[in-house]
């Protein structure tokens, strides 16, 4: 089944496509495309210059701060374009993340300082919600601010910290006072990571990256108009985040992308004297797997036209994240599987890259596969576990 698109959502489309073949240079989508990450990390900076610049870096916020005004399914189109085209990927922490609960719980003010360089891709923002011992149970986090004068003075430490060393702001969920009830006496603090008392500490990932880090916060200094809200109302801002970070992990677009690259393979892939795409045991497998994305578009459609605003909420968030989290990780495991016994010789992206395009048996498409597959393990746990996320849709969706 395949979206029919209107006339005015196709001559949309032909504009994005239009956009991105005039702005997007064949080495920026091949380094894109490979995952060079984060060496390259200045094309993405400058990709978000690029759309800031066409008022596209941030389509779903209101019009009055920096959005499009799109319907939905252009924002859908958009996105897909965006993916299939390899465009980079623009930092999701600020523009999804902090950005929409900036515009709706923040003071004029607050919005005025930080919305503006958020869209431009100049604030680059790092999640300081998860700590040892509280990721589940965010609500037992121990990281603290205490008032002193007009500042807030923050100590504790965050754990998992994604892409803290590329940051240069951060939005940390801290108690600001102990309660009854734990989750009362969180609030959300804004804080200019190069402030005296943060060090932030890089951690080795099972594929070889640093992706994530730890920050330790010692005595760090906050002015006090930095946090957002009431004190004790950043319980109500994380939940109005955390439906949102967990739409984005269902990652519908990566899917999109990660059936491009297995046809690729596959078809460039031998078995038995013919092309592996054209094995029917194969094709049938990659068959099931696409009308399962398919089948999660369509969800993600669905949930995004009935959302009351630009997030969706509650059960709907889960069920996204749990079913697109799933696949992408079925995605990188049949990505493997088309490579057979070669996927034990892991092809590096720096090597892709190196090698210029490669050969019939290593190529662009390969590199990384192997990487990939053992870093999606995370993709179930991070932007809240899939146990959990069980347990949520449970209670919301089934009253149990
Ligand atoms: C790659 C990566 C990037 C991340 N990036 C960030 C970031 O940028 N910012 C940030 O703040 N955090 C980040 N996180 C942290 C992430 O949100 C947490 O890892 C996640 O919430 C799980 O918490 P935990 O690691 O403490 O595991 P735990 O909460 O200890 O869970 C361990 C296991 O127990 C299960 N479990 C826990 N409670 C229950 C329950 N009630 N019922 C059933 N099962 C349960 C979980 O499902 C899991 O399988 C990242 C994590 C990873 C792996």
């Amino acid at each position: 089944m395949k979206l029919q698109l209107s006339e005015a959502d196709l001559a949309f489309r032909d504009e994005v496509r239009a956009f991105l073949r005039e702005h997007l240079s064949e080495a920026v989508r091949r380094r894109s495309r490979i995952g060079m990450h984060p060496p390259h990390d200045g094309d993405r900076m400058a990709w978000n210059r690029v759309l800031a610049a066409r008022g596209w870096a941030a389509p779903l916020w209101p019009r009055e701060y920096g959005g499009t005004g799109w319907t939905h399914l252009q924002h859908h189109i958009f996105e897909m374009e965006c993916r299939l085209a390899h465009a980079p990927e623009l930092r999701w922490q600020g523009i999804k993340l902090i950005g929409p609960v900036i515009y709706t719980f923040g003071t004029p003010q607050q919005k005025a300082r930080w919305l503006p360089p958020t869209l431009t891709g100049e604030y680059t923002w790092a999640q300081g919600f998860s700590e040892p011992g509280a990721g589940s149970d965010l609500a037992s986090l121990k990281t603290t601010a205490v008032l002193e004068g007009d500042q807030w003075v923050v100590s504790g430490q965050k754990l998992w910290t994604t892409e803290g060393q590329f940051s240069n702001m951060g939005f940390f969920l801290v108690r600001t006072a102990q309660t009854e009830r734990p989750h009362r006496g969180l609030s959300m603090l804004v804080l200019d990571m190069a402030s005296p008392g943060v060090t932030v500490r890089t951690i080795p990932m099972i594929n070889g990256d640093h992706s994530t880090c730890e920050v330790f916060l010692d005595r760090v200094r906050v002015p006090q108009d930095q946090l957002i809200g009431e004190p004790g109302t950043g319980w109500d801002q994380a939940r109005f985040l955390l439906s949102n970070e967990r739409t984005s992990s269902a990652d519908l677009y990566k899917a999109f992308a990660d059936l491009e690259r297995i046809r690729d393979i596959a078809s460039r892939e031998q078995r038995r004297g013919r092309p592996l795409i054209a094995d029917p045991s194969f094709a049938r497998q990659l068959a099931a797997l696409e009308a399962e994305v398919r089948a999660l578009e369509w969800s993600v459609l669905r949930v995004m036209a009935q959302a009351p605003s630009d997030h969706p909420i509650g059960a709907a968030a889960s069920v996204l994240k749990v079913r697109g989290s799933e696949l992408q990780q079925r995605l990188t495991e049949l990505a493997g599987d088309a490579l057979g016994p070669r996927a034990l010789r892991e092809y590096t992206r720096e090597q892709a890259f190196a090698d210029g395009g490669g050969d019939a048996l290593w190529h662009d498409a390969v590199a990384g596969v192997s990487a990939d597959q053992m870093y999606l393990r995370a993709v179930t746990i991070f932007g809240g576990a899939k146990e959990v996320q069980k347990n949520i849709i449970s209670k919301l969706a089934f009253g149990l």
